[in-house]
């Protein structure tokens, strides 16, 4: 057994002395979350009007700098309802990456679309701009603005994707190439609530980028999405789109499109307005939290993943990486048999059954990580 394991155990412990077992990520309140909850009940807006379904939405636009924030049920519709938005079309190719929750592969699904998994970068963990590239060049064509994948035919019409842990991909290298190959973006920003790529809100690069605020996420609703988007002309009928389609008007009932009910309750919203509040506060604590780990495990001989060059992260979820596969299911192991409690890395999506046959690229980075990874406790208390 590596004496490592002990320390970092022991470390862990000190880092979080009240907590047995240590969670992974646990959600932090100690704002105005019962304030405004109780207000909700007192004026009996619990459902999917009400003023912090409008506050929420503004509190966002203004910290993200987007133009439009669109509150949704979750991250995973949320993605899905993008998808839609910017015309992914059944049997159309979206590029994304194997390295992801399984939300991200199954929102293409939806769309009745295929997923194409394209490799990571070693220290973004996010998708990566020289593999995006190289798997153009070789498989794609550009015909009337189109892009078209040459051995199967069919369009390649959007790319999402995602910042890995709260960790920034290279996004803006990322924007150019699809820009330039007529592929639309969305950002895939569940896990980067406050994370910025050269000083600009990660979700605002994209056509559209989606957040999430489930229990586990650096911001929680309870559950609950956000759409981000610029294009405020898109951003008015994703809303218009997501409650149902409905004409404004004080009492007629009157639905022009088949719309969806994609709608957050005020309930929800109260709580994510307490939990934006508290952001700058959430994200000082983690990267402060971020830093002691980069000092503890810099000369442990065990890999602490940073932020790249550019890239200001949240830190979500703490990321080492041990030698190799044999030393991560131990070092699993003796984190979770001590109360630390640890995970891998999610198992690369071309190999889960649904999207096995999926078309893929060499995913040699993608591999590596998913050998090595561990996530390591990253609470706020
Ligand atoms: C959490 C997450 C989602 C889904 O969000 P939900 O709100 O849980 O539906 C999507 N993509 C990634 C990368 C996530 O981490």
């Amino acid at each position: 057994m590596n004496p490592v394991f002990k320390e970092t155990v022991d470390f862990i412990k000190s880092l979080y002395p009240n907590r047995n077992p240590i969670p992974l990520h646990e959600p932090c309140f100690k704002g105005n979350e019962k304030k405004y909850l109780e207000e909700c009940i007192n004026t009996s807006y619990v459902s999917s009007v009400g003023k912090f379904v409008d506050a929420f939405e503004r509190k966002i636009e203004e910290y993200s700098g987007a133009k439009k924030a669109v509150v949704v049920v979750n991250g995973t519709e949320a993605l899905h309802f993008a998808l839609k938005l910017i015309g992914v079309q059944p049997n159309d190719e979206v590029l994304t990456q194997p390295l992801t929750f399984v939300a991200t592969a199954n929102s293409i699904s939806y769309c009745n679309a295929h997923p194409v998994f394209i490799d990571v970068d070693i220290d973004t963990m996010g998708l990566s701009p020289k593999s995006l590239i190289s798997f153009l060049k070789s498989n794609a064509v550009t015909k009337k603005n189109e892009c078209i994948n040459k051995h199967t035919n069919r369009r390649i019409k959007a790319c999402i994707p995602m910042h890995t842990f709260g960790n920034p991909c290279r996004i803006d290298e990322i924007i150019d190439i699809c820009y330039n190959w007529h592929i639309q973006v969305v950002e895939d920003a569940a896990e980067s609530v406050g994370s910025l790529y050269k000083g600009r809100h990660t979700g605002t690069y994209g056509k559209i980028g989606v957040l999430s605020f489930n229990g586990n996420k650096t911001i929680t609703t309870g559950g609950g999405g956000m759409l981000l988007t610029n294009d405020e002309e898109l951003g008015s009928y994703a809303k218009y789109l997501s409650t149902q389609a409905k004409v404004n008007h004080p009492w007629d009932y009157y639905h022009d499109e088949i719309g969806y009910n994609y709608r957050m309750p005020n309930l929800n919203a109260a709580l994510g307005l307490a939990q934006m509040e508290q952001l700058d506060y959430f994200i000082d604590y983690k990267r402060n939290l971020a830093e002691k780990y980069e000092n503890f495990f810099g000369d442990k001989g065990i890999t602490y993943i940073k932020e790249v060059e550019n890239a200001r992260s949240n830190y979500w979820l703490n990321a080492i990486l041990l030698r190799d596969r044999e030393e991560k299911e131990d070092f699993l192991k003796y984190t979770n048999e001590h109360n630390v409690m640890t995970r891998p890395a999610w198992r690369l999506m071309n190999n889960l059954p649904m999207f096995i046959n999926c078309l893929k690229a060499d995913l040699t980075n993608a591999e590596n990580i998913e050998d090595r990874l561990v996530n390591i406790p990253s609470s706020v208390i």
